[in-house]
């Protein structure tokens, strides 16, 4: 029987697909592991020692990370062991395993813990039961072998507190360290050479107690890139650099959480303005609707805005690396090992992974300029990183001083030859993750349910010829210039349409952290606010619900707010909104306010705290909750100084009873601090 057009045309559609899908199949053979941020614990269960011994492994690297730092040392620890002394390893976020059977690691299985400190000497989210079931379950640990690092900063009270319960409980439940505690301090801005130190007393105490040989590092990759011959970024299935793949493939209601840090809510972002009225400088206040979601948030909790890279960043990496002809290349991404997470789903282009998944930005390390070495360009070029690599006073005089980022050190060094030679892998594997950054939400939840408001100051210095910018607050100011048609040129540009136009509109990606930042749950108690620059931002959020609360017909206690900034007509935030509140709360409600550049000595909140010491004084006798935020290096250790001062001057004891007696308040959460 002869076929008719409409037969031979539906029979070639059909051969086109299956010879579509067999070659689909042929080149990506096992879709579903490129299931992008789905973890292979997942995959192999969460059974952690199962895990170990289905995959022989016999190094674990565990990392205990808020903001990606601790994940990132984790993994470049973890191929450094592999490479220089044939360790077996793997990297192990705790929130992937159960650790019911922890204490049955046996001794010839290295545990290496790199566990950061968080708010007031917190473990972080993905290490937090890990941490309870430690100090309230664990019995002995007689056969673990252990090391520890802790990642802190010790402008905060409880520096590293995390790293050292860490290493005491090991020690108390019997495990035994095979290389000293060792911990960084990112106050000071040594963590990475704190790190680095730590590090070679982990590898000499391999080498000298435990035996091992040490080899050359080489890189050894933990992923495979396959490019592709037939999928282009249009095709449905390849990533655009959306968040997760939900994005991608649309399988879910995206308007249905829970939201976190492995998937966000794309929020709108109804209303921007800026703050500040100098020429120089910028702060923005952004409000984004979740009205579209089942996303919440309580007053005083933190939002954590995913972002995208500025163009120009993008820019000079793609030349430092060679990858201008690339950028629309999809590729796949295979893991060698099934303990591997895969960083973001794929297929995707290398321009989405550059855009939307690399901290490209901020400044490059010493530890990966030594392990770029390998590729350089040319032989001058190779002798040049190496000594840069290893030499730390150069390092900090020619590369850190200068603010350099990977792609302007990488340029600087080859004398502007690209690094081609550099596998795609590598990147991916060295260079960190883009990370959420986090926000005082400065908007009230019994006012704005669904509004979240954000107060940013905008991170932008001139550097010579180019900016040194700051990632979210630029492109933060970028949406306001373009929702507002402000005539203003921002330092840095950025796509704000998104991943196939989804964040059009003015939407960003965004997720809620629970913070314990909270207003006492008895309105009536007395509340001293203190909140320099940006550090009103939970503040004003503070004031608004007790606006609300005074206007529903609560007796609300005493709000006294202490703010500080330059100029009162330059940066004083909120300016025209505290009259309101002062009306709507009577005398229940002040402020004092310090300008730093109005007088000849500089003041700061911290001096009127003392103009204000009777009343303090007065409002703690009647049980007032103290609040802190901003910044952590100096203005929280300056409060609590004055703060000191003033009781001890009030009630005539001596500085350090008042210290003691301020640090019980934060014991009983009658202090409480915001800072970053
Ligand atoms: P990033 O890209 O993170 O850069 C950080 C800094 O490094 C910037 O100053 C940048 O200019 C500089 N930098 C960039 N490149 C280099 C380089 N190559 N070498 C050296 N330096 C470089 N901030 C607010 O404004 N308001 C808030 O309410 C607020 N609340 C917070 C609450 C919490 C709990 C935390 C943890 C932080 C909070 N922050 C707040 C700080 C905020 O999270 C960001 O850190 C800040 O906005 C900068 O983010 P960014 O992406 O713009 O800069």
């Amino acid at each position: 029987m002869a076929l008719d057009t409409l037969d031979f045309s539906v029979m070639v559609a059909l051969a086109v697909a299956v010879l579509a899908y067999i070659a689909k199949t042929q080149f990506f053979p096992s879709e579903p592991e490129s299931t992008g941020f789905l973890p292979t614990a997942a995959v192999a269960g969460r059974d952690l020692l199962q895990v170990i011994k289905d995959n022989s492994k016999n190094a674990v690297i565990f990392y205990g990370s808020q903001t990606g730092t601790a994940e990132d040392y984790a993994s470049k620890l973890s191929k450094e062991l592999s490479s220089r002394f044939g360790l077996k390893t793997m990297t192990v976020d705790f929130a992937d395993y159960d650790f019911d059977n922890f204490a049955d690691i046996t001794s010839d299985t290295l545990c290496f813990f790199l566990m950061a400190t968080y708010g007031e000497g917190e473990p972080t989210d993905n290490a937090n039961e890990f941490y309870e079931w430690l100090f309230n379950e664990a019995d002995s640990l007689s056969t673990l072998s252990y090391t520890v690092f802790g990642l802190g900063n010790s402008t905060y009270e409880f520096y590293n507190k995390v790293g050292k319960d860490l290493d005491a409980k090991f020690e108390e439940k019997g495990a035994e360290r095979f290389s000293p505690y060792g911990e960084g301090d990112d106050g000071t801005g040594t963590l990475d050479e704190d790190f680095l130190t730590w590090k070679d007393n982990v590898f000499d105490s391999l080498k000298n107690n435990l035996n091992f040989e040490e080899h050359e590092l080489t890189y050894e990759p933990g992923l495979k890139l396959e490019e592709s011959d037939f999928l282009t970024i249009e095709d449905e299935s390849v990533s655009q650099g959306e968040p997760d793949k939900s994005y991608i493939t649309g399988s879910s209601d995206l308007t249905k959480g829970p939201f976190d840090n492995t998937h966000p809510y794309l929020a709108p972002i109804t209303k921007t303005r800026e703050l500040f009225t100098s020429k120089d400088r910028s702060c923005v206040h952004v409000e984004f609707d979740i009205s579209g979601s089942n996303l919440r948030y309580t007053t005083g909790d933190h939002v954590a805005i995913w972002p995208s890279n500025a163009n120009e960043t993008i820019a000079t990496f793609v030349k430092a690396f060679g990858l201008e002809q690339k950028l629309d290349t999809v590729f796949d991404l295979k893991a060698l090992d099934s303990t591997i997470h895969l960083p973001f789903p794929t297929p995707i282009s290398y321009g989405a992974v550059i855009r939307h998944h690399l901290e490209i930005t901020g400044p490059i390390s010493r530890q990966f300029l030594l392990s770029i070495s390998a590729f350089a360009p040319g032989a001058e070029a190779k002798k040049e990183v190496t000594r840069l690599g290893n030499d730390k006073q150069a390092f900090a005089d020619e590369v850190t001083t200068k603010k350099l980022n990977i792609a302007d050190a990488l340029l600087l060094i080859s004398g502007g030859k690209p690094w081609s030679a550099v596998p795609f892998e590598f990147v991916i594997e060295s260079v960190s993750h883009l990370q959420p950054r986090y926000y005082s939400i400065s908007s009230s939840s019994l006012t704005e349910k669904t509004t979240i408001n954000v107060t940013a100051v905008v991170e932008a210095e001139e550097a010579g010829d180019r900016f040194v910018t700051g990632v979210v607050t630029n492109l933060l100011k970028n949406v306001e210039v373009e929702q507002n048609h402000t005539p203003f040129k921002p330092a840095v540009t950025y796509d704000l349409e998104g991943p196939r136009g989804k964040y059009s509109k003015f939407k960003l990606p965004i997720h809620v952290r629970r913070s314990t930042f909270k207003l006492p749950t008895n309105p009536s108690a007395p509340v001293i606010l203190i909140g320099p620059g940006t550090g009103v931002a939970p503040l004003r959020g503070f004031v608004r619900e007790r606006v609300q609360q005074k206007k529903a017909g609560t007796p609300i206690g005493k709000t006294v707010l202490f703010f500080g900034c330059r100029r009162e007509n330059e940066d004083y935030l909120y300016r025209e909104e505290w009259p309101q509140y002062a009306k709507e709360l009577g005398s229940s409600f002040e402020i004092h306010t310090a300008f730093s550049r109005e007088t000849d000595k500089k003041v700061y909140v911290q001096h009127k705290i003392l103009e204000q010491s009777s009343k303090i004084n007065k409002l703690l006798e009647d049980g007032a909750f103290i609040y802190v935020c901003g910044d952590a290096s100096r203005m929280a250790r300056d409060v609590q100084a004055s703060l000191a001062k003033v009781l001890a001057n009030e009630r005539g004891i001596a500085e350090d009873k008042a210290a003691d007696l301020l640090r019980s308040y934060k014991v009983q959460n009658r202090y409480q601090e915001d800072v970053w």
